[in-house]
């Protein structure tokens, strides 16, 4: 009997070591709140990740994150549509709108296969400006070559946020001013 519990207080662990950024000692703590701590939070926990896995996708336009076939950003009239940010990563979207500096649309570009739903993108939505929003690195350069040379026969307007990000800093752990000046100060590439 003792085992068992243990067993499934480890399997609990176990999982939320699996969590990118939760280490040993973390994993014990929450596993602890959510189990016997408290449980009404934990059993809440439980209800909120299987609903967000069960309700939540990726925009088939943007590639953020959505709970209908098209998200809340790219079915707003009231954003710019002809400006179109280039993220890494769906939780960028997400780091940019809390920092209210952006008013166009995004784009996710995380594997090669998306170049063909930019391109359509592009030229469905009527796109003048691209803004790469891309952690600053050799591979971060290298893509935005990539996708530019690959666009290059629509007409359209690169430019890329400003440095004053770090090389190597992902983009969810710069502080909002930063965020927001180097998109302000983004330049022709
Ligand atoms: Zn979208």
């Amino acid at each position: 009997m003792q085992t068992t519990k243990i067993e499934k207080f480890d399997a609990l662990v176990s999982c939320f070591e699996k969590i990118p950024g939760v280490g040993k000692k973390s994993a014990l703590k929450y596993a602890y709140s959510v189990s016997l701590g408290d449980s009404f939070l934990g059993l809440n926990l439980a209800h909120s990740i299987e609903d967000a896995i069960r309700f939540l996708k990726h925009c088939s336009r943007c590639g953020g994150i959505s709970e209908n076939e098209i998200c809340d950003i790219c079915s707003d009239n009231a954003r710019d549509k002809n400006t179109l940010c280039i993220v890494e990563s769906p939780k960028d979207i997400l780091t940019i709108e809390q920092s209210n500096s952006f008013n166009g649309v995004y784009f996710v570009f995380n594997n090669a296969d998306r170049l063909e739903i930019l391109q359509k993108n592009i030229i469905d939505n009527d796109i003048k400006e691209i803004i790469f929003a891309l952690t600053p690195s050799i591979n971060s350069d290298g893509l935005m070559l990539y996708i530019e040379d690959r666009l290059k026969n629509l007409d359209l307007n690169f430019t890329k946020i400003a440095q004053g990000i770090p090389t190597g800093v992902s983009l969810e752990n710069i502080d909002m001013l930063s965020l927001t000046k180097a998109i302000k100060d983004r330049r022709t590439i």
